[in-house]
């Protein structure tokens, strides 16, 4: 009888391997609800890959309240629209089940998409810098389509992964100029020895059809569309700490004392504006942020 040979050492060995396995296997389910929440992983991708070992063990309804702006009550209906039970393992999960629960999905999405709402509202996003601005904004760019974003003008130079006419209309400072000369920005400011503004035809626009619009933009601008837009609704980010703001700001530990002094006392000017604004958020968490954000839209 061979097993009765079997030193124990290779039982231990086997024991202890199939420990680490089940180990990595919850650490990847840990990462893969992360990035469902942070709307890095589409669900149909997931999907497609169901006969992996850690996916397999995944409940449908987990999976669909990892999804941001998705939670038990949601997810339940999701499951009822795809007669798919909640406590379904994805690897069981035939084909068919994965097509209505994708479809049941699309069909969310579908009726999030831009959408005309009976009261529109402008909403200025702003914070002190290192407060995870562009974090939020990008989280509710992918999550929350039916809310049209302003593209800012910029003097500044691109950098690496921005495009033109979607993070920003790179132009010139003789354009900028021009523009707010002839009475085409909304608002503008500059910051960090470059000039930034919102145009303004494509706000009143997208409001004139009825379309929510938002714009993330710094201080002296936020100030300036509460003096031409009472109407407007000013939210600012704020950190959950002054600590963590600190962290934040000196965390790369690249720059010189004084450039990191000059970057605390401006974030302590910002902070202390807070007061001027509608809403504040504390951005601890980016879903989270973006959710009360949106919370503050009507329709
Ligand atoms: P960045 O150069 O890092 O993209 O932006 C620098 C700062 O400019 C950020 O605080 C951002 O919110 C702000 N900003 C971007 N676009 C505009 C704009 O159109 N007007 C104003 N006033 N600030 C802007």
């Amino acid at each position: 009888m061979r097993h009765f040979m079997t030193p124990p050492q290779l039982n231990d060995e086997a024991r202890n391997r199939g420990r680490e396995n089940a180990l990595t296997a919850r650490r990847r389910r840990a990462q893969i609800k992360a990035e469902l929440r942070a709307g890095e992983l589409d669900v149909a991708q997931l999907l497609q890959e169901r006969r992996d070992l850690a996916v397999s063990r995944l409940r449908v309804h987990e999976v669909l309240t990892s999804l941001p702006g998705i939670g038990p009550a949601k997810a339940a209906a999701l499951e009822d629209a795809a007669s798919v039970p909640g406590e379904r393992r994805l690897g069981q999960l035939g084909s068919q089940q994965v097509q209505a629960i994708t479809a049941a999905l699309a069909t969310r999405r579908a009726a999030r998409s831009p959408r005309v709402v009976a009261d529109p509202q402008l909403v200025v996003l702003s914070g002190p810098s290192g407060v995870g601005k562009s974090s939020v904004v990008a989280h509710i760019r992918e999550n929350y389509p039916h809310v049209w974003f302003s593209i800012s003008v910029t003097t500044r130079a691109p950098r690496a992964g921005e495009r033109d006419g979607v993070d920003y209309h790179f132009i010139d400072t003789e354009e900028f100029h021009r523009m707010r000369v002839a009475g085409e920005l909304l608002e503008w400011a500059q910051f960090s020895g470059h000039f930034y503004g919102t145009p303004v035809q494509p706000v009143r626009a997208q409001l004139q059809q009825g379309v929510h619009v938002m714009c993330e933009i710094e201080l002296q601008g936020a100030r300036q569309i509460r003096a031409v837009d009472p109407e407007a609704l000013l939210v600012f980010l704020a950190p959950p700490s002054w600590e963590v703001l600190v962290a934040r700001l000196t965390g790369r530990g690249t720059e010189s004392a004084e450039v990191v002094s000059q970057r605390l006392d401006t974030a302590r000017r910002e902070l202390s504006a807070q007061d001027e604004f509608d809403v504040v958020i504390i951005n601890e968490r980016v879903s989270h942020a973006a959710g009360a954000v949106m919370a503050q839209l009507t329709g």
